[in-house]
């Protein structure tokens, strides 16, 4: 019997963030830098895949305004 789960669970974590020059295109505020790590989990069988991302945000209102690889 093969079971097929299509059950993705992913979670956005933000480690820490710094405030960093420059300000928010939505709503002016100063932006910051912060380390994002996405979590995905398929069907709690397969291993965590994590991802690491330093990412330019806004505090404010969330926007992500750069995202480096
Ligand atoms: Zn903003």
């Amino acid at each position: 019997m093969v079971l097929f789960c299509f059950l993705v669970d992913q979670k956005r974590i933000v480690k820490r963030t710094k405030p960093v020059a420059g300000s928010c295109s939505r709503c002016r505020r100063g932006a910051s830098v912060a380390d994002i790590v996405t979590k995905t989990r398929f069907c709690f069988i397969m291993p965590f895949y994590w991802r690491c991302n330093k990412t330019i945000l806004c505090t404010f209102c969330g926007t992500t305004l750069k995202t480096y690889p």
